[in-house]
């Protein structure tokens, strides 16, 4: 790969995949399609964060980072609704979402006529959607809000339910947060459904006591056989073990490629070949060497890449755990 690319190429036309400190910053080309199985689309634009419908300035910027996110090979990317904050209006959610593909449609068509060559020119660009209430919205699950996912999950996009779970970080009550996850669970399970989980400790602590208590809902839910994502995973290997048990997926973001992260790099160097998907929880967590900037979904390439690293150790080669990534995504949703 020490030629000159079509990454390079659309580095100097296009302003690709640019760091904090706005240089360009090359990656590899990708040995497979990758997806971005979570990215918040609604909030790459600026001051889009907490906004209750999404606005035209996020329409332009999740339609640009779409078309950017193809042409490097990112061909699918799931974006999360959140039935208390941007998609309070599912209609206008669902509307916004549709704008936002045929904008990025139109992005692509400029990008090729302008000679860029994309990495998969034959795999489609696929837009899904995932719909929850994130923990810090606990106190809004009710009837209504579960109406809202129900419409959004008859969405033909809508694959999964969530992100949900359960934030000890934040100070909302936990009692509220199990019965806001619980709901959620149970609709998935009627529904169907996968779900994204969030799950998150305290600061501080080692008993991991939101991934127990998350653990114990799962369990009871269900939801084992409709398949589970670990959203956004930040632990070692031992704390992955009893997950990877129910078969869930383990999504590898921006956290995994951060200087001290060696723990995470460490479970996906030892989590079965079944297991791993990658993500990018855009507009948070870029990935490095783009930490300090908005994410977006193109920079799942990047955690691609340092997944492949971790699992270097394995049998599989570099195009293997592409492959791998790729599959499990497209398996569990
Ligand atoms: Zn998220």
């Amino acid at each position: 790969m020490g030629d000159r690319c079509w990454i390079d190429e659309a580095l100097e036309r296009q302003g690709l995949l640019f760091d904090a400190k706005g240089r360009a910053r090359r990656i590899d080309a990708p040995l497979a399609p990758v997806a971005d199985t979570h990215a918040h689309l609604s909030m790459l634009g600026p001051d889009s964060d907490g906004a209750k419908v999404p606005s035209r300035a996020s329409l332009e910027a999740a339609a640009v980072a779409l078309a950017r996110a193809w042409l490097v090979g990112v061909t699918w990317v799931v974006s999360i609704a959140d039935a208390s904050e941007d998609a309070r209006d599912p209609a206008a959610y669902l509307d916004w979402l549709s704008a936002v593909e045929e904008r990025a449609h139109e992005e692509i068509e400029a990008a090729l006529a302008a000679g860029i060559v994309p990495a998969f020119p034959d795999e489609p660009l696929r837009v899904s959607l995932s719909a929850g209430v994130h923990p810090y919205g606990a106190a809004d699950v009710d009837d209504e809000a579960l109406g809202r996912l129900r419409l959004i999950a008859s969405d033909r996009r809508c694959v999964a339910l969530g992100e949900m779970g359960l934030d000890y970080h934040c100070d909302v009550d936990r009692e509220l947060q199990r019965a806001a996850f619980e709901r959620q669970l149970a609709l998935a399970v009627e529904l169907g459904l996968p779900v994204e989980l969030h799950v998150r400790d305290a600061t501080g602590d080692a008993e991991l006591v939101a991934h127990r208590d998350a653990f114990e809902v799962v369990e009871a839910s269900g939801i084992r056989d409709r398949g589970i994502d670990l959203h956004c995973y930040t632990l070692g290997p031992d704390a992955m073990a009893p997950w990877v048990g129910l078969g869930a997926k383990v999504a590898f973001g921006g956290a995994l490629t951060f200087k001290r992260s060696d723990e995470i790099r460490e479970a996906a160097g030892r989590c079965p070949s079944e297991a791993p998907i990658t993500e990018t929880d855009s507009p948070y967590m870029a990935p490095e060497p783009f930490r300090g900037r908005p994410s977006e979904p193109a920079l799942a390439l990047a955690t691609a890449w340092r997944v492949v690293e971790a699992r270097a150790g394995t049998d599989a080669s570099s195009e293997a755990t592409f492959r791998a990534l790729w599959k499990n995504a497209r398996a569990l949703f």
